[in-house]
Order: C-alpha cells, then sequence, then structure tokens
C-alpha cells in the first residue's frame, strides 16, 4: 500500500485554500446502490445517466469560453446517485479533461483537483482504487458516514431496508491510509435528533480525527 505522504492533497496551489477555484460539476447518474430516507433524488433508476458525448460537450464550451472560465483553479466534481458507478465514464471524462488541458496549455494543467462524494461501498473496488492511483495527486474523495451505526442505519439503508454502515466502514481504513485533511457529511433528520449528541462523541470518524460536516434535513 502506497503511503499517506504520497496521497497528500492540496499541494498544487494555495488557491485552493483561498477558495479560488471554479467548481464544475457532472452529474453522471440518477442509480444508487442506497435508499437513504432524506436523499432528495426522487425515482432512482440506471437509465439516466450523463453520456460521454454530452459531457464532452460541455467539457469543449467550458475551454472555448476561457474569458467566462477565467478562474486560477478547477474543481471538476462529480456526484450522482453514487457517481463510482459510473467509473468507467468518469475516467473516459478524466482522461479527456487531462488530455485537453495538456494541449490547450491551459493554466487548470497545473491547477485542477477531481471531486467525489460518495458513499463508500465500491470504494474498495478494483475499478475505484485504478482510478484513484492513476489520479493520486488531483483528488479530493468524501464518504459519507453519518456517525454511529445506529445513526447511520437509521437512515441510510438499502431498498430492502438493511442498514449500510458495515459495509461503508470496511471501506474507511484503506480511504484512510490514502488521505489526509479527510472530511464526510452527516445529514441529520428529524427522527435523529436524540442521537446528535451520542453521533458526534461516538463516531469512528471523529476518532480518527476526520472533519464532520453536520446538515439538517427536515
Ligand atoms: S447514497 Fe446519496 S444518492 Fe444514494 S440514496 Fe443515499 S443520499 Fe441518495
Amino acid at each position: 500500500m502506497e503511503i499517506l505522504e504520497n496521497y497528500k492533497l492540496g499541494k498544487q496551489s494555495d488557491s485552493w485554500q483561498n477558495g479560488l477555484a471554479k467548481t464544475i460539476t457532472f452529474i453522471v447518474t440518477e442509480d444508487c446502490q442506497l435508499r437513504c430516507k432524506y436523499c432528495y433524488i426522487v425515482g432512482k433508476n440506471k437509465f439516466n445517466k450523463m453520456t460521454f458525448d454530452v459531457a464532452q460537450q460541455s467539457i469543449d464550451f467550458i475551454f472555448n469560453n476561457k474569458s467566462t472560465f477565467n478562474d486560477k483553479a478547477v474543481i471538476w466534481d462529480f456526484i450522482g446517485g453514487e457517481p463510482f458507478i459510473e467509473i468507467e465514464l468518469i475516467n473516459k471524462i478524466c482522461d479527456y479533461i487531462k488530455i485537453r488541458m495538456y494541449e490547450l496549455n491551459h493554466p487548470w494543467f497545473e491547477n485542477y483537483r477531481f471531486s467525489f462524494s460518495t458513499n463508500g461501498i465500491l470504494y474498495s473496488d478494483e475499478r475505484i482504487q485504478h482510478f484513484i492511483e492513476k489520479n493520486k495527486t488531483h483528488l479530493s474523495i468524501g464518504i459519507t458516514l453519518d456517525g454511529t451505526k445506529k445513526k447511520h442505519d437509521l437512515q441510510r439503508v438499502y431498498p430492502n431496508g438493511k442498514g449500510s454502515y458495515d459495509d461503508v466502514v470496511k471501506n474507511i481504513p484503506l480511504w484512510l491510509s490514502q488521505f489526509r485533511d479527510l472530511h464526510t457529511k452527516v445529514t441529520v433528520a428529524s427522527e435523529d435528533l436524540p442521537l446528535i449528541y451520542g453521533n458526534y462523541s461516538g463516531s469512528f470518524l471523529r476518532k480518527k480525527c476526520v472533519s464532520q460536516e453536520f446538515l439538517f434535513s427536515s
């Protein structure tokens, strides 16, 4: 396994910390393995997904409008549904972005990152790990863990109602070994309110010094 230093992020430019990066988001799929009770995507399906052609046209538009997209740095952000379900498409899109930035001698070539918010279920999959290895110096990956098993499994469930905590937590050590300055989002719904304190103090991620961002859903 690669040592932690090899994956140190945020080294490309100070502008990441200064918030000067343009964020460009690709919604690559409406599919997901889970049915989190607070999820804003209704009608999940395998059919509504981005094609490479649409992504390519979007990227070309951005590079053809340099006066609009003139920020010092860029975050190419991938969300879903669960974005890693579409890892082959994402890999193709990222390759195209890198090639075009290089061909255009674009300032972003020295100043970009690929960003992901994932449910973490596929994190240790060989295809995901290959992508991480290939792009490791330009990656930001947030795995959503809602805190304790009790809290997480109350909301983040499979279609059959089974909680997903165990399937996510088993991949956390690998994630922790590969990245630093990690963060995760914790969504709190109304029925979770009694669990907030225990969730914060007992969270596996807090014990591993991963910052938790709390979101509240009605
Ligand atoms: S993992 Fe994300 S996309 Fe999937 S159901 Fe949960 S909140 Fe929705």
